[in-house]
This record gives C-alpha cells, sequence and structure tokens, in this order.
C-alpha cells in the first residue's frame, strides 16, 4: 500500500509541466493560453498548484465555433466508431487513473480513498455511453390504420457543459460522454476552484483519437466564460451541475437563444431512521453519506431525521463515532475528510456553526477548525435541530450533520418533505409496508431503502423542486442531447379532405 510521502513524490512529477507552461485551454484540438490568467491554490496549505489560462468571451466564441465545425462530421460517424473512441478514452482513463487521483485530491482536498475511486468511475461512465452509442438513433415504429410513424433521435448540435468543483473528474465524465456518445459536440467550463483535471481528461480525449473541436476545454469564471457558453447562439443546450441559485441565472442567460438545459443542482437530503430499523448498518449509513466526500457531496444525508424512541442511543453512538473521524492531508490513505475546497467555502460551511448554535440546536460534536494551515475542519454534528431552522433549511455542503427527531411517520415525512429540494432521500426500516408507504410519498428524484447512495448507472439520476430539472443516466441522458424526429408514411389511399373543390 501506498503512503503520503510515496503520493507526494509522485503527484510532484504530474505537476512539473502544469508548473512550467500553466493550465491551458484546449481548442479545436489546440493549447490556447490567452492574456491572462487566475491561479488555483492546494486546499491543504494554500500553495499555488499553477496558473490557469483565463477564458472570457471571446474565448467561448473561438470554442463554440470549433465545436460547430467538428458537428457535422461527428454526429455523422457511425455509433461503433463513436463507441471504440470511447471505450479508447476509457482505457487511458484507466492508466492514468493514478495521476488523475492524486492531482484531484492536491486540487480540491478530497481524500484518496474516494478519489482513487471516482477517477475509475470515471472510465465506466465512458464504457457505459460507449456501448450505448450504436443504438443512440433508435426510435419506435408508431403504427396505425392508415400511416406508419417512425421515430429517429439525432443529436442536438454543439453543448455547453458547466461543472462544480467537487468530485469534478466523476461528473464532468458523467456529462461529456453521453454527449459524446450521442453524436454531440462539447464546450467544457470546468469549475475555477479546481481546473486540473479537466485538462488531463481533454489531453486524454485527444490521444484516444477524438477528432479536433469535438471536446473543447475553456476555463474562466462563472460570470466569464461561462456566462458566454449559456449565451452563445452555437450552443444548443447547456448541461449544468451546480448550485440552485446558479441554476436560476444560467435559465435567465439561456432563455434568449432558447437553450434547452439539464440541471443537476443542491440538496438538503433527509435520512430517515424508524425504531424498527437494523440500527447498526443505519449508523454506518448515516456516517458514511454526510462525511465521506468532505461532505461536500449533493446526494449527501445532510438532515438525519430519527425516531424519538431510539434518538438519545442513535445519538450517543453517532457522536462517539463522528468525534474518531480522522482529518487530514487528503493525499494520506488513511485520511477520512481532507480540507473543505477554498477559503470562502470553509467560512460558508463555519458560518453555519454560528447560525446553529444561534438557532438553538445542540452542536454534539465538532464545529471547529482543525490545524492553523488549509481548510480543514472537525466533522459537525447538531443534535435537537426543529425542522424550520436554517442548519435543517439550507445546503451547508460540508461534513456537517443537522439531526431532528420525530415522533410518527407522518411527521418524519412532512418534516422530509418540508424544505425547498428534492435530490434524494434515504429510508431505514425493516416494516416493508411502511417502505412503500414512506418511498412513495418522499418528494425526491432517487431514494434509497435500507441503502446507501450505491449506484447502477442504467437508473434515472435527477432530482426534483429546487435539485434540478431533467435525468441522467442510460436513455435519459439520450432524450436530452438528442432531437427526436416523426416521420409518418401512408400506408394506402387514407381519405384526404378536398377544399374548394
Ligand atoms: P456553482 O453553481 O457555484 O458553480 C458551478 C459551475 O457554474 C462553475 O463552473 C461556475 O464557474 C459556473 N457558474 C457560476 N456562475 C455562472 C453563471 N452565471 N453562468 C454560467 N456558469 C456559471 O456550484 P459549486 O459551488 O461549484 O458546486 C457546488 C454545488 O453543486 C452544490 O450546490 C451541489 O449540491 C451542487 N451539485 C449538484 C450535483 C447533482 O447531481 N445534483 C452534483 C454535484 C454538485
Amino acid at each position: 500500500m501506498t503512503d503520503l510521502a510515496t503520493h507526494l513524490a509522485r503527484l510532484e512529477t504530474h505537476l512539473a509541466r502544469f508548473r512550467d507552461k500553466g493550465i491551458l485551454n484546449l481548442i479545436a484540438g489546440a493549447d490556447v493560453a490567452g492574456d491572462q490568467w487566475f491561479e488555483t491554490r492546494s486546499p491543504v496549505d494554500e500553495s499555488l498548484i499553477a496558473r490557469v489560462a483565463l477564458g472570457d468571451a471571446a474565448t467561448i466564441d473561438a470554442a463554440a465555433k470549433a465545436a460547430k465545425a467538428a458537428f457535422p462530421a461527428w454526429a455523422a460517424l457511425p455509433g461503433d466508431r463513436r463507441k471504440a473512441i470511447l471505450h479508447r478514452i476509457a482505457d487511458l482513463i484507466e492508466e492514468r487513473a493514478e495521476e488523475i487521483a492524486l492531482c484531484e485530491c492536491w486540487d480540491t482536498g478530497q481524500a484518496w480513498r474516494f478519489m482513487s475511486k471516482a477517477a475509475l468511475r470515471g472510465a465506466e461512465n465512458f464504457r457505459f455511453f460507449a456501448d450505448l452509442a450504436p443504438g443512440a438513433r433508435d426510435g419506435q415504429s408508431l403504427p396505425t390504420k392508415d400511416h406508419l410513424n417512425v421515430t429517429s433521435r439525432s443529436p442536438i448540435g454543439p453543448v455547453g457543459v458547466i461543472t462544480p468543483w467537487n468530485t469534478p473528474f466523476m461528473l464532468s465524465t458523467w456529462k461529456i460522454a453521453p454527449a459524446l456518445a450521442a453524436g454531440c459536440t462539447v464546450v467544457h467550463k470546468p469549475a475555477e476552484f479546481s481546473p486540473l483535471s479537466a485538462r488531463i481528461l481533454a489531453e486524454i480525449c485527444h490521444e484516444a483519437g477524438l477528432p479536433p473541436g469535438v471536446l473543447n476545454l475553456v476555463n474562466g469564471m462563472g460570470e466569464g466564460a461561462g456566462r458566454a457558453l449559456t449565451e452563445h447562439t452555437d450552443i444548443k443546450a447547456i448541461a449544468f451541475v451546480g448550485e440552485s441559485r446558479t441554476g436560476s441565472m444560467i435559465m435567465r442567460q439561456g432563455s434568449e437563444t432558447l437553450k434547452r438545459v439539464h440541471f443537476e443542482l443542491g440538496g438538503k437530503n433527509p435520512v430517515i431512521v424508524f425504531e424498527d430499523a437494523d440500527l447498526d448498518r443505519a449508523l454506518d449509513a448515516v456516517i458514511f453519506m454526510i462525511y465521506s466526500l468532505n461532505g461536500e457531496r449533493c446526494t449527501s444525508s445532510s438532515r438525519l431525521l430519527v425516531q424519538d424512541s431510539i434518538a438519545d442511543r442513535f445519538h450517543a453512538a453517532l457522536t462517539q463515532r463522528v468525534n474518531t473521524i480522522r482529518v487530514g492531508h487528503p493525499l494520506d490513505p488513511q485520511t477520512e475528510i481532507g480540507p473543505l475546497i477554498h477559503q470562502t467555502h470553509f467560512d460558508k460551511v463555519t458560518s453555519y456553526v454560528d447560525i446553529g448554535k444561534a438557532d438553538g440546536a445542540t452542536l454534539a460534536a465538532g464545529g471547529m477548525r482543525q490545524g492553523d494551515k488549509g481548510w480543514f475542519i472537525r466533522p459537525t454534528l447538531f443534535t435537537d435541530a426543529t425542522p424550520d431552522m436554517r442548519i435543517a433549511q439550507e445546503e451547508v455542503f460540508g461534513p456537517f450533520l443537522t439531526s431532528i427527531r420525530f415522533t410518527t411517520e407522518a411527521e418524519a415525512l412532512q418534516i422530509a418533505n418540508g424544505v425547498a429540494y428534492g435530490l434524494t432521500g434515504y429510508v431505514w426500516t425493516n416494516d416493508l409496508t411502511r417502505a412503500l408507504r414512506v418511498s412513495d410519498e418522499l418528494e425526491a428524484g432517487m431514494i434509497w431503502v435500507n441503502s446507501e447512495n450505491v449506484r447502477h448507472l442504467p437508473t434515472p439520476f435527477g432530482g426534483v423542486k429546487a435539485s434540478g430539472i431533467g435525468r441522467d443516466g442510460g436513455d435519459w441522458s439520450f432524450e436530452f442531447y438528442m432531437e427526436t424526429k416523426n416521420v409518418a408514411f401512408a400506408l394506402g389511399q387514407h381519405k384526404i379532405q378536398r377544399l374548394g373543390v
């Protein structure tokens, strides 16, 4: 097993080229630097990782034009050829999985134990959509007495993909792979806090034989490059992952050009633990789903709803475990929680500690900074919160759990559904009929019963209410990246109304 020192030494070899040249944009297959730069720094110690080419509206225009020029040939390529290239991309991701994971940990602060798997999941995303590429155009046959209706699908055109900084590599592949499989060309604008792995992905795609202009990378700020991408006339759709309020802005920005949008947004997901549940397994899942990935995870179960009769016992066991979670260097294989992405985000998360205390909830664990360098925070647990408190309503997006007691099933459902969001829900009970009732009533796009977030790629992924619009996964992704056409063939001499006879 590798250790921290080995990881740091290997990381150094991967970062050297970025230190020399900076992280460049990639447009029409060529590196593009530009006149302006911004910096990406590690949340571990604030040290400079590299300067990054700052894309603006002109850079986006060049990238959109490249995507438009590359579109006809890529869209016309037979599905099995696209499949072969996408599998080659997956091969190269697997070959460079360690490099991707090391860079991602250093850039985002996410712990190695999770990131090494996230890099491989990126390869899995490409393989999954590669295999679907040959059938992406398939439609339906819908015959009537007089007509044969036949539907088919074609790629919508060049699309924009805008991604956030939490698990950026995995999320980018989850969006880019289906777009490419469908026959779309892409302009990718990654988050300004985590540009490293997007550059590696773009390099891999070109090395795998993706033609120039099919995937273009433009780094920059949300208000600059991001906004320009959403407003560009040549870009037909925007696949966005990020905050709900950014989603609203993108919808406004894209309205002039009638953009199709797909939004994967924030969450304040409940995990409901009933008294009849397997409490040991529920405890493991509750802890995993809020403290893994630094709690910077849209599907995290950030609200624990626990039945009164078991609440004291459950809280005691939970507090003890939370206090022993290992916070440390993200590249140390022992680490369970690394530093938060950035000072701005650290300030946001810690502000909720003050808000929770002021509102009268009980701070049962954590709440304080760890060390005086980097953005490390002890995993935080508030118990005995009430549903109306801000820590029970707003997305904190850190290792921060809010626990609320309930008495009856109806009360649990009312609390669970009483927020603006609706991404995921988790239910722990051994009562089958209760599991059926509760999962039916929960307002969420994805629900796990007696399980944590275990993904199966063909299933639909997405949220309701302020958590999103649209679904990803399998054919749902193609519905977004493709247009459906219906052609009606007359089967014979059906009656046509004769006017002016
Ligand atoms: P964010 O909304 O601040 O930024 C996301 C991206 O949008 C970045 O690339 C940013 O530069 C860009 N952006 C910002 N303003 C823009 C604008 N006006 N026009 C175009 N682009 C703009 O989100 P974040 O802080 O990077 O990520 C955290 C959020 O993402 C959380 O709310 C989390 O729940 C959400 N998220 C959701 C999912 C999901 O699948 N539902 C997955 C991961 C993260």
